[in-house]
């Protein structure tokens, strides 16, 4: 059996090592942060197995200015980082145009036809398994006009497959009781859950893994390039050779692909939750809020409220006014809510056609990528684990993975 480097232990990184060690092959982490401490750390939690309309869909063409000129708005852009962010926004508005955007769904929803079936190893014994809430997840508009804007993308969704059911106020509040009656319309996704503690899940992952030899070296990986039979890793300036590699770093994936000879625009999304103590018995299911771009989902530290897009580059500067938003807009929802104890920012990794990168590398099918996964790394953490292995054992993969190389940004 190989030797197999992953760079990355986040979602898809530790699904990735899930799968591989099913093959028997020998892995080594690296991650300077740990386990789940990237965007893993702190999302919403839900496994969106419905969520196949990506962020570039003709509906920013609609909303997009009034977006960047409204104070309450969920979706932000730092004008200082526009310069940078310009050729990524440009081919992000190019990916929102009908037929693209239909091409980016349907590649979405082929990958999140398979995630839960891939899920399956990850979940293999009942104390991983208990981090799972069965619990279907509830988004709401407190305006029904929003929601009737919001028929095209429900229209395809159902043509792709996904399962929902459409509520008006009455079944919202018999549903959720606790919730303020300002919302109109909800739509109930079936087959939907989420977990209890995200990172918990992982670092019980980990735990497991490394009872059957699964290694983590807590560093920075400054560099990749292909060797003979292998890959070769530059780690504190020392080179750790590999019979393959695995690049996993979420929205830090570009500058690998580019040692690898892949110029790919991925930037990030920036997100943030908000952490209620003591009151995740106020809802029973993940409660969405389609107008403020938000999740409320009950976990085991409290009420995660998370969600917001800040087009922001990688500075570790908050933005205050997104914090306060998702601090006002869910004590609005749900008016028992008390005052958060933390905030936290996370990077979501993003292409701008909204499709991860799954494939091997240019420069060699010794290093396979496996980043770019946008809102739905958690979701899309088996399947890609189960791509991973697939291309280092060199299986034929269960989806033609053409449409998700990084090769299509050329
Ligand atoms: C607010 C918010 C809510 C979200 N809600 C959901 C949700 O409900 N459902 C869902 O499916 N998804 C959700 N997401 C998206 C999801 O969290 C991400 O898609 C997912 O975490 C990406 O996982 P990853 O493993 O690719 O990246 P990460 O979790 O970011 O992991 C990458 C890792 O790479 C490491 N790394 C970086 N550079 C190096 C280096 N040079 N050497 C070694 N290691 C390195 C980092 O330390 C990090 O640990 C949400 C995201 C946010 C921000």
């Amino acid at each position: 059996m190989s030797s197999v480097a992953i760079v990355g232990a986040g979602f898809i990184g530790m699904a990735s090592a899930a799968w591989l060690m099913r093959d028997g092959h020998r892995v080594t982490l690296f991650d300077p942060s740990g386990i789940g401490q990237g965007a893993s750390f702190g999302n919403a939690g839900t496994f969106a197995h419905y969520a196949c309309i990506p962020v570039n869909n003709p509906s920013v063409f609609r909303d997009l200015p009034r977006f960047l000129m409204s104070n309450d708005s969920p979706f932000r852009l730092r004008w200082g980082y526009l310069p940078h962010l310009a050729p990524w926004l440009a081919r992000f508005m190019m990916s929102s145009l009908p037929r693209r955007y239909e091409a980016s769904a349907g590649a979405l929803a082929a990958l999140l036809g398979r995630a839960q079936e891939d899920y399956a190893p990850l979940l293999a014994d009942a104390e991983l398994a208990n981090f799972v809430r069965l619990r279907e997840c509830l988004y709401l508009y407190s305006n029904a006009a929003s929601f009737d804007s919001a028929r095209p993308a429900l229209d395809l969704r159902k043509k792709l497959g996904v399962a929902f059911d459409v509520l008006g106020a009455d079944d919202i509040r018999t549903l959720e009781p606790a919730l303020a009656p300002i919302f109109a319309r909800g739509v109930l996704f079936t087959d939907s859950w989420h977990f209890s503690d995200p990172q918990g899940f992982l670092q019980t992952l980990y735990e497991r893994l490394a009872a059957q030899g699964l290694a983590l070296e807590r560093s920075k990986v400054s560099a990749v390039q292909p060797s003979a039979d292998g890959a070769t890793l530059t780690v504190g300036g020392t080179a750790r050779r590999f019979d393959h590699v695995v690049i996993a770093t979420g929205a830090r994936s570009a500058e690998f692909a580019s040692q690898c000879g892949d110029k790919v625009p991925l930037d990030t999304e920036r997100g943030y939750h908000v952490r209620y103590p003591g009151a995740s018995q106020l809802i029973s299911r993940p409660v969405g809020w389609a107008e403020r771009g938000f999740y409320m989902t009950p976990m085991t530290d409290g009420l995660r409220v998370a969600g917001t897009v800040e087009l922001a580059g990688f500075s570790e500067t908050r933005n205050r006014s997104l914090v306060d938003l998702l601090t006002f807009s869910s004590k609005r929802a749900l008016p028992a809510l008390g005052t958060p104890d933390s905030d936290w920012l996370g990077f979501r990794p993003t292409l701008p056609d909204g499709v991860p990168v799954l494939g091997y590398s240019s420069a060699s099918e010794r290093i396979v990528y496996a980043f770019g996964h946008q809102h739905l790394g958690l979701t899309l953490a088996g399947v890609s684990g189960r791509i991973v292995a697939d291309l280092v054992a060199r299986r034929t993969p269960p989806l033609d993975l053409t449409r998700y190389g990084a090769t299509r940004f050329r």
